[in-house]
């Protein structure tokens, strides 16, 4: 993935929006060739409309992964105090909530690269979208839950880790001597 190459919103987004590129044609989305110049608010609009919330291939990748590691989970349970949110991946019995990030969407600090046309209108949206994200947390830490935010860059493997590892200490805390 070459981001430097990017040269505005469309052939950004192309190349880096995770359901973009993969086998899975099935969700409407732009998926037939790189994207054509458009006026600011046709691109714009076509950008909105590409958003795509649910199992997007990092998410799948992450959701197998745990799966391999032998954790069960349940996908894009509604959060507790919040329905209309989501959690990606919930791992119930141990109350941890996980979510795998898209770069672009979520204000990846080493991946974002804000559309060259309405720069201002971009940094409000994704400002809004980081602002419910760390809602979100408060919401489910207040909950008792404990959350991970995962990057759709992010090594698969050592995300994969990271939950085991996590899920280990709460489903199973250190008690090394008994009353
Ligand atoms: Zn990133």
């Amino acid at each position: 993935m070459v981001w430097s190459s990017a040269r505005d919103a469309g052939s950004y987004l192309w190349m880096s929006h995770p359901s973009v590129g993969v086998e899975d044609h099935s969700v409407g989305m732009v998926t037939t060739g790189p994207p054509t110049p458009a006026a600011p608010g046709a691109e714009r609009s076509r950008i909105m409309r590409g958003i795509r919330r649910f199992d997007t291939r990092p998410e799948l990748l992450v959701r197998s992964e745990l799966h391999r590691r032998g954790l069960r989970f349940r996908v894009h349970l509604p959060v507790p105090p919040a329905p209309r949110r989501t959690i990606d991946v919930a791992l119930t019995r141990a109350r941890i909530a996980v979510f795998v990030d898209g770069c672009f969407w979520h204000s990846c600090p080493e991946h974002l690269h804000l559309p060259s046309n309405n720069r201002d209108w971009w940094h409000w949206k994704l400002g809004t979208v980081t602002a419910r994200d760390r809602d979100t947390d408060g919401l489910l830490r207040a909950a008792g839950w404990s959350v991970v935010r995962l990057w759709e860059h992010d090594d698969v493997e050592s995300a994969g880790a990271r939950v085991e590892e996590l899920w280990r200490r709460r489903c199973h805390p250190p008690s090394t001597s008994a009353p």
